[in-house]
């Protein structure tokens, strides 16, 4: 973004140096002033997004701002075809307002002028960004909108998700041609290609995490925590890790995690795999099952039983590498973040 920033104070700070004739630091000055008016319209574009949401009952957790386009995290998806679009049009649309506004403001305001050059500036800006937010690819508005058609026609919002995903990644590809073809011709500066190009890397990058999201989400339902539940071997504390690990090997299940036990027989700590593998094998005999062990309070438990989509929500609310699975009072067994991960991206995975 910083880099990004400077592009644009340098390229529009020579471009106010020759229409204007404005002295050196001047101009880049304007350029500078350019960047503020970009993300003030990002900012209000934004907020577009953010209070259609809230109207529509959709909590907003945060508003992200880049120069080009910002993002509006809410705290769930919208839940019908309708408000998605609704709420992912609302940015473009407060956009194309403020650069309507702006664009009478510089044509009644005097040319050549600080004031025309401002009117101008934002006229400029919200332009742009309206326009490029509203490209029918995601992660951009217009492919949101995309997607909420797709959504409606298809009935399946992974799907479309999927589809609008490829669709921005097409779009990159696009634009990125276009502006070396411009480039070539000497329509654009290598300055004006490189900040295209970086532009069309972040949504190059934005499409395919839409894409890996719409197939992880769709594969939600099936992650099956009965069958993805790993039993548990106990062990009493004070176990030296070496034997534990031989009783591990012994054990007939495969997929086998190792614990540990209180006198009475409870659990009190799973053992983390990959702090027990840190230790040397030959100082294994010597190190209590408990120094690689995390506490059972430390621990997230998820009840046996939770939907697919439950659990992955409860993986990302409460971050960890195992879990706890229990019936009722009774710990049934591990389940390990990898596991559901191979679930969710089965070709990452191998
Ligand atoms: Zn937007």
């Amino acid at each position: 973004m910083v880099l990004l920033a400077v592009l644009v104070t340098v390229v529009y700070g020579n471009y106010a140096r020759a229409e204007l004739g404005l002295a050196q630091p001047w101009a880049y000055l304007v350029g500078l002033g350019f960047v503020v008016c970009l993300l003030g319209s990002v900012l209000l574009h934004e907020l577009g997004h953010a209070l259609t949401a809230r109207r529509f009952g959709i909590g907003v957790r945060r508003i992200t701002l880049e120069l080009l386009s910002g993002w509006t995290e809410m705290d769930r998806d919208a839940p019908a075809p309708r408000v998605d679009a609704l709420v992912s049009l609302a940015g473009p649309a407060v956009s194309l307002l403020l650069g309507g506004v702006a664009t009478a403001a510089a044509l009644v305001l005097p040319d050549r002028t600080l004031a025309g050059e401002i009117a101008f500036q934002l006229a400029l800006s919200n332009v742009l960004v309206a326009f490029f937010n509203v490209l029918p690819g995601l992660p951009l508005d217009g492919g949101r909108a995309l997607r909420a058609l797709l959504w409606a026609m298809l009935k399946d919002r992974n799907r479309a998700t999927v589809v609008a995903g490829w669709s921005g990644r097409a779009l990159a590809l696009v634009t990125a041609s276009v502006s070396i073809v411009l480039y070539r011709v000497g329509l654009v500066t290598l300055l004006g290609l490189v900040f295209v190009l970086l532009v069309v890397l972040t949504l190059w990058q934005g499409a395919g995490q839409s894409i890996r999201l719409g197939r992880m989400t769709g594969r939600f339902p099936l992650v099956d925590l009965g069958s993805l539940v790993r039993p548990v071997l106990a062990v009493p504390a004070g176990t030296p890790l070496g034997e534990a690990q031989r009783r591990r090997a012994e054990d007939p299940r495969p997929d086998v995690v190792l614990a540990v036990a209180d006198s009475a027989g409870s659990l009190t700590a799973l053992v983390d795999p990959v702090a027990a593998e840190r230790v040397p094998v030959d100082r294994r005999p010597w190190v209590s099952v408990e120094s690689v062990a995390r506490s059972r309070d430390a621990l997230t438990t998820l009840p046996l039983g939770l939907t697919g989509e439950q659990v992955v929500r409860a993986l990302q609310a409460h971050p960890g590498a195992q879990y706890l699975v229990t019936a009722g009072e009774d710990v049934v067994g591990v389940l390990r973040v990898a596991d559901v991960a191979a679930v969710l991206e089965p070709r990452r995975a191998r």
